[in-house]
């Protein structure tokens, strides 16, 4: 089972950076994000989006400060813990390899067919109107080529939010492209995403302000620098 977690995230005065010996990349950053919050976190590139998220998973070094999860320091969880149960990351790139759709859902075999199909069904249009008929041609049992090669960008988007959806983390960690995806199939992620995640934190990097304005969230985060700029809560009828 996985352990109880609310999804409450804090950067506590962190100070980031890739290796030991490097420059700074986050710098002396705080900030809390209460459980089930969306927060869109923007800024120019090389604003260190990436590097905050990639912080939360531990693949950065802190020279300062700390971050937790439900106020346990993440230092203090195993990697599997932290990377497994806690947090899902839907990475900048969907993560493919040569299999079933099935095998790439749940490579280890710990969901049900019906759990998975039932997350392909929601990702995969067939509760759109009219029916997305690209999309009902990924089942289960559909092969995919290594990397993905046989699937569109989009088609890739849409896989690695289904094997999201079945993770059943408190914290969801969205990378996001800024060429894949069609503003149709963004509008349509937020959706699905907006009955799955109910109870969810989420922290999406977001590249274009249709995705940020498009009611699914309500802060929205301004990197600048390694540096929180702005911090700005959106309110919404
Ligand atoms: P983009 O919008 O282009 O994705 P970003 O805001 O995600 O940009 P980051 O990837 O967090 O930016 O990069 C912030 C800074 O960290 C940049 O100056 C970048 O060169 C540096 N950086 C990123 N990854 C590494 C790495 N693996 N090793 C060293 N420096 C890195
Ligand atoms: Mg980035």
């Amino acid at each position: 089972g996985l352990p109880p977690s609310k999804g409450k995230l804090e950067f506590r005065n962190v100070t980031a950076k890739y290796t030991e010996t490097g420059r700074p990349i986050l710098s002396d950053l705080t900030l809390s994000i209460e459980p089930g919050t969306r927060m869109a976190v923007v800024g120019r590139t090389g604003s260190g989006k990436s590097t905050l998220s990639l912080s939360l998973l531990r693949f950065t070094h802190l020279s300062m400060g700390s971050i937790t999860i439900d106020d346990i320091p993440i230092q203090d969880m195993s990697l599997e813990t932290l990377r497994r149960d806690l947090v899902t990351m839907i990475p900048q790139d969907a993560v493919l390899f040569e299999g079933s759709i099935r095998e790439n859902l749940d490579p280890f075999g710990f969901h049900t067919d019906a759990e998975l199909q039932s997350a392909l069904d929601a990702c995969s249009g067939m509760s759109t109107s009219p029916p997305d008929a690209t999309n009902h041609l990924l089942r289960l049992g559909t092969s995919i080529h290594s990397q993905g090669a046989n699937l569109s960008h989009g088609q890739r988007q849409i896989l690695s939010l289904a094997r999201a959806l079945v993770r059943r983390s408190k914290i969801m960690l969205l990378d996001e492209s800024t060429a894949s995806v069609d503003s149709a199939t963004e509008a349509r992620m937020q959706d699905i995403m907006d009955d799955w995640f109910r109870d969810r934190t989420v922290l999406a990097i977001c590249h274009r302000l249709r995705g940020v304005v498009g009611g699914f969230f309500d802060q929205v985060l301004v990197l600048g620098n390694g540096e929180i700029k702005e911090y700005v809560y959106l309110v919404l009828s």
